[in-house]
């Protein structure tokens, strides 16, 4: 007889992730929702939305759902002489029974996920260490046994949650199956942390990351290029370039700042507050930044905001998620940033 069935469906999925855990296509859990800070000047993200933790019970109920979903979809897939394997005939046949889902903000991110293996997570929204540490761990356990083909388990951090909680418990969330923290670091450099109101310094950034690294996470670090305007650009390269190599993190992310409707930052722009730098200008800063760093990170452009092209109409930078190592790869970096910087205007 064929199994009916499951009528609730529901389970929360959030708006934001990095880009490279889209690309990689990673499911997307929701332990929290928002940011618990939100005074960051540049960032629209959440900005009309009100900070909640989720309850271990409720996280753990939407893995099941989302279980409960591969489950049914196999058994389509097997009733389709397809031996478990998830093609697009399942997946209409799926949605041709449960019609609500086709709406659903989620599906097509669980669908992807399921088809192309299950491998990698990405727990939403904006700090997930914020959680208590046994919830995290409860709800991380659950995680991997549901899913046995999980390789990779990711999140965002801030510096300060991180500086503020134990390093014991960072090890157990670590041991536990979170394998990598996001930092937005932005800036190294004191003055302009505090303009953008990042609620961090950059010795809470260094110890952050530090500590981060040392409980067993692997950290990667966005810098936000242009952040400063041509006024702060030389501070910005500079002392984001000492602040990261004291850190030395897994991956440096470049992040270039664009200003968004709705953030104070815009607002300053509209007001000629603030000085807005060239793509010329902007090349400079990174190569400054670049130049200063004496790493072992990869360092990537990941990000659309990275638009340069060469005298080609190609892009100036690679946008792969694994970026270029340093410091092997930075003297051809480098040298590629100058031929940016001489085709620019
Ligand atoms: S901490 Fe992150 S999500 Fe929160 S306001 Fe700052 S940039 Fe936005």
């Amino acid at each position: 007889m064929q199994q009916p069935f499951i009528k609730n469906y529901e389970f929360e999925t959030g708006v934001y992730r990095p880009p490279s855990e889209g690309g990689s296509a990673s499911l997307l859990v929701r332990l929290t929702r928002n940011c618990p800070w939100n005074h960051c000047t540049f960032c629209a993200m959440y900005k009309k939305e009100k900070f909640e933790l989720r309850s271990p019970e409720d996280i753990i109920r939407d893995i099941n759902v989302m279980h409960d979903i591969s489950s049914q979809l196999k058994e389509i897939s097997i009733q389709q002489g397809q031996k478990g394997a998830l093609s697009n005939k399942t997946f209409e046949e799926f949605l041709k029974k449960s019609p609500d889902l086709y709406f659903h903000p989620g599906i097509s991110m669980l669908l992807n996920w399921l088809a192309v293996g299950g491998k990698t997570v990405f727990l939403q929204d904006a700090d997930s260490l914020i959680m208590k540490t046994d919830h995290i761990i409860q709800v991380l356990k659950h995680l991997k046994t549901t899913f046995p083909t999980i390789e990779r388990i990711t999140s965002y951090g801030r510096s300060r949650t991180i500086v503020r909680k134990p390093g014991v418990d960072l090890e157990k969330i670590r041991k536990a199956g979170l394998d990598r923290l996001h930092i937005g670091l932005e800036t190294g450099d004191a003055a302009l942390l505090k303009k953008i109101k990042k609620g961090a310094t950059p010795e809470d950034h260094v110890k952050g990351g530090i500590k981060a690294i040392t409980a067993g996470f692997q950290v990667s670090e966005y810098w936000m290029p242009g952040l400063g305007g041509k006024t702060m650009s030389r501070d910005h390269a500079k002392n984001t370039a000492r602040v990261l190599n004291q850190i030395n993190p897994h991956y440096i992310r470049s992040r270039p700042f664009t200003p968004r409707p709705g953030t104070i930052f815009f607002e300053n722009i509209s007001e000629n507050q603030l000085e807005r730098m060239t793509p010329r200008e902007q090349l400079l800063e990174i190569k400054q930044t670049l130049e200063g760093l004496d790493v072992s990170s990869r360092v990537c452009f990941d990000h659309a905001g990275n638009f340069w092209t060469d005298s080609n109409g190609r892009l100036l930078l690679s946008q792969g998620y694994e970026g270029y190592q340093f410091p092997e790869e930075k003297q051809n970096l480098l040298e590629l940033l100058e031929k940016g910087i001489l085709y620019c205007s």
